[in-house]
């Protein structure tokens, strides 16, 4: 064997070695977007911000229609501090109790008022009580939009919106068995939410989370 041929093959080991050492050093990836639904709710929407910026993370909204055209500067303000928004209906129903017409007008007049405060259509389609079928699926792709692909990821739901879930019980949901790729509903109007996301965003941060929005999520990003 020739001193060149040794030369070369030692450097290869040595190249593989040092990969792997590097890929060791890697931790897993572990995104996480947080999904907060039914804003803009006005006695908390600027909290949620603040709290947001200072903990230098970007969420999903999902916001309703009507509480767009209450409050379009509110959602002005969350496009503004770069969280996403999602459409989630314009009256929050029961899409499957609704005529075709009535749910058309349920997701456009949602682009449409989302647009007009903030100068963006959504891209997601998140729907009321993640009642969701074919023929909603058809309509929000006729809109222009895509139902965000809830399936392809890890999904908790806190059950913050319960009276009967306790604020120790959405914070216990909200960090327990999280893994890459792993999408958290909670939901802007619940007292308890806001006093527990605090400590909730401290605990998934020890756990090495990275926040991100749906549209990150779902380009994989
Ligand atoms: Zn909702």
């Amino acid at each position: 064997m020739t001193f060149p041929f040794l030369l070369f093959r030692f450097t290869i080991i040595f190249l593989a070695a040092t990969l792997t050492l590097a890929a060791a050093d890697q931790p897993a990836r572990k995104r996480v977007a947080l999904v907060i639904d039914d804003g803009p709710v006005p006695e908390h929407n600027t909290q949620f911000l603040a709290l947001l910026a200072q903990e230098k993370i970007h969420v999903t909204f999902s916001h309703v229609g009507r509480n767009v055209a209450a409050h379009p500067e509110m959602s002005r303000a969350v496009l503004e501090a770069g969280h996403e928004i999602a459409n989630h209906s314009y009256t929050h129903p029961h899409i499957k109790d609704l005529d075709d017409a009535t749910v058309q007008r349920e997701v456009r007049d949602t682009q449409e008022v989302i647009r007009q405060a903030t100068g963006q259509a959504p891209k997601w389609f998140w729907a009321p009580f993640l009642e969701q079928d074919e023929r909603l699926v058809a309509v929000v792709r006729a809109a222009g939009l895509e139902y965000f692909p809830r399936e392809k990821f890890h999904f908790i739901s806190t059950d913050d919106w319960n009276s009967t879930t306790d604020a120790a019980t959405v914070r216990l949901r909200a960090t327990t068995a999280i893994q890459d790729g792993t999408v958290i509903l909670l939901h802007e109007w619940p007292e308890k939410t806001l006093a527990e996301l605090p400590g909730i965003i401290t605990e998934l941060k020890r756990q090495g989370v990275e926040f991100v929005t749906f549209s990150e999520l779902a380009e994989g990003k």
